[in-house]
């Protein structure tokens, strides 16, 4: 499978709807509409790298606004136009050599799953592809405030982001055209010669310019909310150690559990849950196993990280529901620990985090000792 990295533009001066605030920073849903867009990338199971690129003055809003984000890269400083902030941006990709890179708007906070699903997808036949929409309105050249022109919009588009490349491809082109003053990274895969493949964008895919387009914004992400259930599954298997970790608690016990973090197969399978509330892959695909970063790692972790890709795109947890199955440790002592510890790193009551347990009869592999498995079903609401 392609390595996909997205690039988000955020190193914009822009305050156009007043405030000293650069418009990516205005809040959308009580957040700010960067975090939104990367919020969405981060939970993208294809995109296995984000990385903003800030104004060097922004480092602190930025900060705020990526706060709890795990998996995003350092930002990087943007140049004096945008041109610049993106060749700087995929210039710092080149240690991680990703097949694919995704050039996006940081003020375009909704993007879906969907669209970005298009672009990826055209890649493997093209150097470049953009999200676009076909221009439905009859187009007028104005001078003056009279009609100056009628013109023709048949085969016009506009275009939006994430716009696609090969990452050698775009890179190149974009060291050659270093200097140059050109609309979009298209164009700048264009003047080199590249072809970019035009794929359905999304009128939502909106980039936030005026007030009025925040407003409208704000309707769309305050529009009706939907529930979403998830569920997870995870089993780790029992090894020599002197204790186990069972929803971040840790129980002493005649043998540990084995794995490549600390191998909470409770808090693994709620992170599951979660991720499945949004249909944003599961906990391998977000925390590789293959990643010494998550070497011995706290699965608490895992499971804010999730929480956060809920909260970011405006969601909210409403219960979650866990069921341990072994022989021993008995469960029934930590329970209300546990529920404290998981409603903690989910920021939300312990009266909604359910913590059970169950023997398997002394039958199958939780049976004999063989190892510790759990089940978990989440239920959030998403705004739309
Ligand atoms: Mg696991």
């Amino acid at each position: 499978m392609a390595k996909v990295a997205a690039l988000i533009v955020a190193a914009g001066r822009g305050k156009r709807f007043g405030g000293d605030l650069p418009k990516q920073y205005q809040t959308l849903g009580g957040r700010p509409i960067l975090r939104h867009t990367l919020a969405r990338f981060a939970a993208h199971p294809d995109v296995a790298l984000v990385r903003a690129i800030i104004h060097p003055e922004d480092r602190d809003l930025y900060g705020a606004a990526a706060h709890g984000l795990a998996t995003l890269l350092d930002p990087v400083e943007g140049g004096a136009e945008r041109q610049d902030s993106v060749r700087l941006g995929l210039e710092s990709l080149t240690d991680f050599a990703p097949d694919y890179v995704l050039i996006h708007d940081g003020a375009r906070p909704l993007v879906d799953g969907a669209l970005i699903d298009r672009v990826i997808a055209a890649l493997a036949d093209h150097p470049g592809a953009i999200p676009a929409l076909a221009v439905a309105d009859t187009l007028k050249r104005g001078a003056g405030g009279m009609i100056g022109q009628t013109v023709d919009r048949a085969g016009l588009w506009r275009a939006q982001t994430p716009q696609g490349f090969r990452y050698e491809a775009i890179l190149a082109a974009h060291r050659a055209q270093a200097g140059t003053v050109l609309t979009d990274d298209a164009a700048v895969l264009e003047a080199a010669g590249g072809a970019v493949a035009l794929v359905d964008g999304a009128e939502d895919n909106a980039k936030i310019t005026t007030f009025a387009d925040l407003e409208r914004a704000e309707r769309l992400f305050r529009g009706e909310g939907e529930q979403r259930i998830g569920s997870g599954f995870d089993v780790h298997r029992l090894g020599p150690g002197d204790f186990v970790t069972l929803n971040g608690i840790r129980i002493p016990h005649s043998h540990g559990l084995v794995g490549h973090s600390d191998a909470d197969a409770p808090m693994h399978a709620l992170t599951d849950a979660l991720l499945g509330c949004l249909n944003a892959g599961d906990i391998g695909r977000h925390f590789p196993p293959s990643d010494m970063r998550w070497k011995g790692a706290d699965s608490a972790i895992f499971l804010h990280h999730a929480a956060a890709l809920i909260t970011a795109l405006g969601g909210r947890i409403l219960n979650v529901d866990i069921t341990i199955l072994c022989e021993q440790p008995k469960i029934g002592p930590h329970r209300a620990r546990m529920s404290a510890r998981l409603a903690e790193i989910l920021e939300i009551s312990a009266t909604r985090v359910a913590v059970k347990a169950t023997t398997t009869e002394e039958l199958g592999f939780t049976g004999r000792g063989e190892g510790i498995a759990a089940q978990a079903t989440a239920l959030i609401t998403l705004p739309f």
